[in-house]
């Protein structure tokens, strides 16, 4: 519902990777007064809705129209095309992205080839443990979180999903779990954990594999880590539903990059005994969607190469590395062009997307912001599709943008053939 004063309910916040639905947005003379029940983070999310809606090619202001015709004919004359799926866009739009990626025979790739790589690559080779919030809050007795504590990043994780509400078979919500903090290092967990394992970086992996081995009952020298990991191996093992919490997302700190993989064997041997999910800490803006969408597309979630005309899996290149090699000379950006793995003046760039006319390129086309302005899909953080609302009227919806901007390159090169 879009309307210019009143309350829209069931809100979807993309803040971050918890995409809460529970959102009450408060409209005022066409502009978000009050996003209710939204924590800080999403509070500043949404803002109070006002986005320029401007479009630009050559240097001036000009229609709509006109700049998709522009960036029609820079992409479809470009030698090598990248698209770039950036944030705060529904996979709606990110789909269409992908339909111009093909139709150019370029490159497609979004945030993740240059921020979770290795646990996507990760569940590659080994699979995943995974489960939904859902079933977390609903059934996980012992939570880990292992060097993490989602209260920064993630605000409203504790309180929605573990370990603060009741569950199905947790009816006494917190007092009903067990929380372990794993501190590695400087990376803590919950302050106000049941129990602490203290863990130096360096011996993190060693860690992991002694708890493997303790809690399949095979010792891997586990006495010289202490009674603590003991202790903690013995409560996994015996709990009903153990969830292991780490975020996948880079912070401050450098996280160890085979941690997903060898968290993942931990969670797989302890399903050998009871059962256990392994479930990552996301970002916000729909970038889970971008690697859906790829997935379901092209049969990749990051970095997809048409040109050969048909999808290839290129992890190895990643956006940095084909613009620094001069492999690429034009990009199209679309969704909220912030944190580009390259610098957008390398190339020739066209954005579309929520404040693309912030962004110094040849040609920019504003749209709303999926969530606020369009309507949609988004995924949350455990691969959940969400229905996005739309509380605020806005620019143009950034799906029918670039999907008639993949229509004149095709009719262009439709009239050359
Ligand atoms: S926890 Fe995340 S999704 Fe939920 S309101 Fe805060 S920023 Fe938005």
């Amino acid at each position: 519902m879009t309307q210019m004063s009143g309350l829209v309910e069931h809100v979807t916040c993309l803040g971050c990777g918890c995409s809460c639905d529970d959102i009450v947005v408060a409209v005022r003379d066409g502009r978000i007064a009050e996003a209710r029940g939204a924590c800080a983070l999403g509070a500043s999310w949404f803002g109070d809705g006002r986005v320029p809606a401007i479009a630009r090619a050559g240097g001036s202001n000009v229609s709509i129209d006109a700049a998709i015709d522009a960036a029609a004919a820079l992409l479809d004359e470009a030698r090598r095309v990248l698209v770039f799926l950036g944030t705060d866009i529904s996979c709606e739009t990110q789909r269409a992205a992908v339909e111009v990626a093909d139709t150019v025979r370029g490159v497609v790739d979004g945030i993740s080839s240059s921020s979770v790589a290795s646990g996507i690559l990760a569940a590659q080779r080994r699979g995943r443990v995974s489960a939904t919030l859902g079933e977390i809050r609903n059934r996980a007795d012992c939570i880990v979180f292992w060097g993490t504590d989602p209260s920064a990043r993630y605000p409203r994780y504790a309180s929605r999903y573990a370990p603060e509400p009741a569950g199905l078979f947790l009816p006494n919500g917190r007092r009903s779990r067990t929380i372990v903090a794993v501190d590695i290092g400087g990376a803590r967990g919950p302050a106000d954990a049941d129990v602490r394992l203290e863990v130096p970086p360096e011996q993190e992996l060693d860690t992991i594999a002694a708890l493997r081995a303790s809690v399949a009952g095979r010792s891997l020298g586990t006495e010289r880590f202490g009674p603590a990991l003991a202790d903690v191996a013995r409560r996994l093992a015996a709990a009903r539903y153990v969830a292991i919490v780490y975020d996948a997302e880079p912070g401050a700190l450098p996280a160890q990059p085979a941690r997903a993989e060898s968290l993942t064997a931990l969670g797989q041997g302890l399903n050998a005994g009871t059962r256990a999910c392994v479930t990552p800490l996301r970002g916000g803006g729909n970038r889970i969607g971008a690697e859906a969408v790829l997935t379901w597309q092209t049969g990749y979630p990051m970095t997809v190469d048409f040109s050969r005309g048909h999808p290839r899996f290129r992890p190895d290149d990643g956006p940095r590395a084909l613009v620094d090699a001069g492999a690429i000379d034009a990009a199209l950006v679309v969704g909220r062009p912030l944190g580009l793995p390259f610098a957008i003046d390398a190339v020739h760039t066209v954005a579309v997307g929520p404040a693309a006319s912030d962004a110094a390129c040849e040609i920019a086309i504003d749209t709303g912001v999926a969530g606020v302005h369009e309507g949609g899909t988004a995924f949350r953080m455990d691969d959940l599709p969400l229905p996005l609302s739309a509380p605020l009227p806005g620019p143009p919806v950034a799906a029918d943008i670039v999907r008639t901007l993949a229509q004149r390159i095709g009719a262009r090169r439709a009239r050359r053939s």
